[in-house]
């Protein structure tokens, strides 16, 4: 049996392309190629933004509540489907299939939200601001809009994107990452089913180069991109040259804080899920422990004994808590990071290098595995510490108390989420004042904002004015319109030489 090619979807068609290029698709749990993913060229680029702009402006005409009926149905098919979708991601991102079914259900989340577009499109109204004058503010779509997504969430992350953008009335090219395609066409066809008009949503395959054309493309008025911080850095400063819209979320370095008063039963287990969940390949993974006093001490053995006995397997079995790393090159460069710490010297308490394979499942000997790695007394001079190593490792940095740990934080170059146990209301006070980070848990490990809130980091996590989804979103999404409106009867006679100020 030949492998399938996952190819693009311009115009509610599947299509080839153009360019003839293809890459291999990986499953990381058996090491083996599960298909060939389409790359677009300039011309296929071409094509979806042509399509995505014939599209617009009937889409845009269409009642905000109609676009909504076309969310719900939407809302209603990923809900029978959510399995399918998370078994895709399982096989070609290897994240084990609970963690996909919880990555579709925060996706869910998003699009539950862009259901309720008519309340948040509504305007504002001054009656009466001069005499027989009134003057209201309407937001109205941009037109094409375009999503770049990273590996590690194949279908969250677009979905923090086009149901808001799609139900502002928008037409969107979504390009995923070519290391799980899979999941963006099982989408765009839900939304065919939904009754999306063809057109409106778009799917271009590839890397770098459909990337670069859809940035250059003179009809993309903005772009999202979800990514690591060189390239959400490189797309905002190429946006900004070529008059786009650009919000650009980057990679992270999450710190965890835990306090002498923490129940520390509790911050374990946040933080062993919060490290090796997803094996570490989260923007939201915590990968720093900052243990505070006498922490770690008491802390750093649990750790160590949890890090050792995690059921690393096939993502498929249902009591697996960690899948392999996505692919080989992942792996080595995660390698080189365990290598680096010890050459600098961290002291090396588990080192997932030794992960014995044997235990991950029939077919899985070739597969991308490792084991979980803990740090101890790591120190911000280090690479493994100022670095965003995406992947199953955990390193603990001791502080004598909060002053010095919020310092250390702050002075990081990242600053996506972070997150503090302790039981003293003052310490989670100030600390969720004085901290330089976007997204902030007392007592949560993972605090992804919920989908009315907005997702969003700080420093070189973050590009841009506005956060993904949630109100933020739907600003993005749109731009403001102000109407100044007086009809005859009350038009004074007479030009006006003055600034008009009101009578
Ligand atoms: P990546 O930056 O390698 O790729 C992201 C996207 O950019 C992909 O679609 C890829 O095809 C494209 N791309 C890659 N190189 C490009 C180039 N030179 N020019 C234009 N486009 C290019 O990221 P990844 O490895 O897929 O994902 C992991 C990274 O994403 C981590 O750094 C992680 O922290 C970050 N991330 C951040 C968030 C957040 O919300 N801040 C969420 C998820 C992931």
């Amino acid at each position: 049996m030949t492998n399938p090619t996952i190819q693009h979807y311009i115009n509610g068609q599947i299509s080839p392309g153009s360019s003839g290029l293809s890459q291999d698709v990986f499953n990381p749990a058996t090491g083996k190629v599960s298909g060939q993913v389409a790359l677009a060229n300039r011309s296929d680029v071409d094509q979806a933004v042509a399509a995505a702009e014939a599209a617009f402006p009937g889409w845009a005409d269409t009642p905000p509540i109609r676009r909504a009926r076309v969310m719900f149905k939407f809302l209603e098919l990923l809900n029978t489907h959510k399995d399918d979708l998370a078994r895709a991601i399982t096989a070609e991102h290897g994240k084990v299939f609970t963690d996909a079914q919880g990555e579709v259900s925060r996706g869910i989340d998003i699009v539950e939200f862009a259901c309720g577009i008519p309340q948040l499109l509504k305007g504002d109204y001054t009656e009466q601001v001069s005499t027989g004058i009134d003057n209201w503010t309407t937001r109205q779509p941009l037109g094409v809009v375009a999503g770049v997504t990273p590996f590690n969430f194949p279908a969250m992350v677009p979905m923090w994107m086009f149901p808001v953008a799609i139900a502002a009335g928008n037409t969107f090219i979504l390009k995923p990452s070519p290391l799980d395609p899979s999941a963006s066409l099982m989408i765009a066809d839900l939304l065919k089913q939904a009754g999306l008009p063809d057109g409106v949503f778009n799917v271009v395959q590839g890397d770098k180069e459909s990337v670069e054309a859809l940035i250059e493309h003179p009809d993309v008025q903005a772009l999202s991109f979800v990514g690591s911080t060189p390239i959400a850095n490189l797309l905002y400063e190429k946006g900004a040259k070529h008059g786009k819209r650009i919000q650009a979320l980057g990679g992270a370095k999450n710190h965890m804080v835990v306090m002498p008063d923490a129940d520390l039963d509790k911050a374990v287990d946040a933080l062993i899920g919060a490290a090796y969940g997803s094996a570490g390949e989260r923007c939201m993974a915590i990968s720093v422990a900052v243990l505070v006093g006498d922490v770690a001490d008491k802390v750093v053995p649990q750790l160590a004994e949890r890090a050792k006995s995690l059921k690393i397997k096939n993502g498929e079995q249902l009591d697996a808590e960690m899948g392999p790393i996505v692919t080989a090159a992942a792996h080595q460069r995660i390698t080189g990071y365990i290598e680096k710490g010890v050459a600098e010297g961290a002291e090396l308490v588990v080192d997932g290098r030794d992960f014995d394979t044997n235990t991950t499942g029939e077919g899985c000997a070739d597969g991308f595995w490792m084991g979980g790695t803990l740090f101890d007394r790591v120190t911000p001079d280090m690479t493994i510490y100022k670095e965003e190593i995406f992947g199953p490792v955990l390193v603990c940095v001791r502080v004598a108390d909060i002053a010095t740990a919020i310092k250390l934080i702050n002075d990081h170059e990242f600053g996506n989420g972070v997150s503090c146990f302790t039981e003293s209301g003052n310490v989670a006070r100030e600390f969720g004042r004085r901290i330089q980070v976007g997204m902030v848990g007392i007592n949560v490990p993972i605090p992804v904002p919920m989908a009315w809130h907005g997702f969003g980091g700080w420093k070189r996590s973050l590009f841009g004015d506005t956060h993904a989804y949630g109100e933020e979103g739907v600003k993005f999404y749109t731009r403001q319109k102000s109407i100044m409106q007086r009809w005859s009867d009350s038009i004074d006679a007479g030009a006006e030489f003055v600034m008009p100020t009101a009578k």
